[in-house]
């Protein structure tokens, strides 16, 4: 009898996850349908998501109601569809430059939305309501900042609930006494899984309720529901995942959440080389959260060993955009053997619509410890300060018309522009342009200066690194340089 039951619940549960995989599999590789395509860049609005809101408000299947209003008056929408017992209540973007999952939330309502996948949204609805409230602070997103209009991260405003968008999540979590909640964050690009060079794309947390770090059944639920989720990312993004130091934080809204008696599951979506506007990063988090819905309503993840959690790698921040390794830097006469890792920062444009970069040196020395996105092993090159070409050039489309590789190679970073335009925030050239009388400072190798330079072999120059980006010229393939200085 005991063999018996052994055997079938072996078939039961071999057939479950050949079901899920699938579902996996098929989620990811249809995920273009839909993909809500006029959501494509990171610096979304409430604006961008008003008419996609007002178009589920006409929708039947959907149950749209206004919970809140943030600050600055843009109301705070929850999304229901299902009529299942268990409550999952997700919530994204409470930081407003954090809107990966924001996206991913419109790409599941386009699902939801469609005739496809009948038997497993079937499934879901008839076992959960799920509840959606996207973009938690829209002050924050009109001006691409994590902090709300009252200058506070409203992810330490769970006790004192001085913000309206705090106030808003603990009454909506508080309503609907949510069985499951999705945290849904952004972190720094910069974040690796522990001792390896792979960027944690995703991070999770089960946040704990106290400072003991106790396990309950709840917390236990949120971090069997992480290694399944786990699971699918390891597919796509292999190694990279990580998970997030688990210190209580009485201040936060996952902590209290967990605390508050939901299983909560926060979900950070980092780095992935070349995704820019992250939306690979998008796509893992759809693919994902609908699979870990699945499998709350079918409650497979009831099967998953609790010490699984323990097993993912967890969360370091060791990487730079770019290392160049073992590089030799002349200074007052002697050579020294330097590792330098940069970052390539972001600078808004006004309208907070798009941005250009501003590299910085973020350390030097022995950087043996760090990963780069782009590594380049410079033994046996020399670190050489760039020159400023000698003629004036007249304007931009001059500059254009010159062969600016040519220049580069012969060791000119700064070229001197006559007529710089206005409206140009920095240069589109890969190359530095300075205006007529701006005087370029002593070369240095330093934390916290422009990376610029060239990289000498022998006589020859066979890289430039301009504003942090890495430009080999020897080689035609095309780099992910963006944009150069102005120095006006
Ligand atoms: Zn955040």
């Amino acid at each position: 009898m005991r063999i018996q039951f052994t055997a079938l619940f072996l078939v039961a549960s071999l057939f479950c996850s050949a079901q899920q995989k699938d579902l996996t599999t098929l989620l990811y590789d249809t995920y273009e349908t839909y993909k809500e395509t006029t959501l494509n860049k990171r610096r979304i609005k409430h604006f961008d998501l008003y008419p996609l809101i007002e178009k589920y408000r006409k929708n039947d299947k959907f149950k749209v109601s206004r919970v809140g209003t943030s600050i600055e008056g843009r109301p705070l929408s929850l999304i229901s569809i299902g009529e299942g017992e268990t409550n999952v209540f997700l919530w994204s973007q409470m930081h407003g430059d954090e809107p990966t999952a924001t996206q991913a939330i419109f790409d599941i309502f386009n699902l939801f939305n469609s005739p496809d996948f009948r038997t497993e949204k079937q499934e879901i609805l008839a076992n959960c309501t799920l509840h959606f409230l996207p973009m938690l602070n829209p002050d924050g997103a009109e001006v691409f900042r994590r902090r709300n209009r009252l200058g506070i991260d409203i992810n330490r405003d769970a006790l004192r609930l001085q913000s309206p968008e705090g106030q808003t999540l603990k009454r909506v979590r508080d309503s609907l006494d949510a069985d499951f909640g999705f945290n849904l964050h952004d972190q720094s690009t910069y974040y690796n899984a522990e001792r390896t060079e792979k960027p944690a794309t995703i991070s999770y947390l089960a946040p704990a309720y106290n400072y003991e770090k106790d396990i309950n059944e709840k917390r236990g639920n949120a971090m069997k529901v992480i290694v399944f989720m786990n699971n699918i990312i390891q597919k796509y993004a292999e190694g990279q995942v990580g998970r997030y130091n688990d210190d209580f934080e009485p201040r936060a809204f996952g902590d209290n959440i967990q605390k508050w008696g939901t299983s909560t599951i926060l979900i950070e979506s980092g780095g992935y080389l070349g995704d820019v506007e992250k939306q690979e990063i998008r796509k893992l988090n759809y693919v994902s959260i609908l699979s870990a819905i699945y499998s709350i309503a079918t409650e497979n993840y009831k099967e998953i060993a609790l010490e699984e959690y323990e097993k993912i790698p967890e969360n370091d921040r060791k990487l730079f955009d770019l290392k160049i390794e073992n590089a030799t830097y002349p200074l007052l006469g002697k050579d020294y053997i330097l590792d330098i890792g940069m970052n390539r920062l972001e600078v808004d444009k006004e309208e907070h619509n798009d941005f250009w970069y501003s590299s910085r040196i973020l350390d030097q020395g022995d950087l043996s410890t760090y990963y780069g996105y782009e590594t380049l092993d410079a033994t046996g090159y020399t670190i050489t300060p760039g020159k400023v070409y000698p003629d004036l050039v007249s304007s931009f489309s001059a500059l254009a018309a010159l062969d600016i590789k040519s220049l580069l190679k012969s060791g000119y970073t700064y070229v001197r522009v006559v007529n710089i335009p206005n409206e140009n925030l920095s240069s589109p050239f890969p190359i530095h342009v300075i205006g007529k009388k701006y005087e370029v400072p002593d070369f240095l190798v330093e934390v916290g200066l422009n990376p610029t330079f060239v990289l000498k072999k022998g006589d020859n120059i066979t890289h430039a690194v301009i504003n942090g980006f890495l430009i080999d010229l020897n080689s035609d393939k095309k780099t992910n340089f963006k944009n150069a200085m102005i120095y006006r």
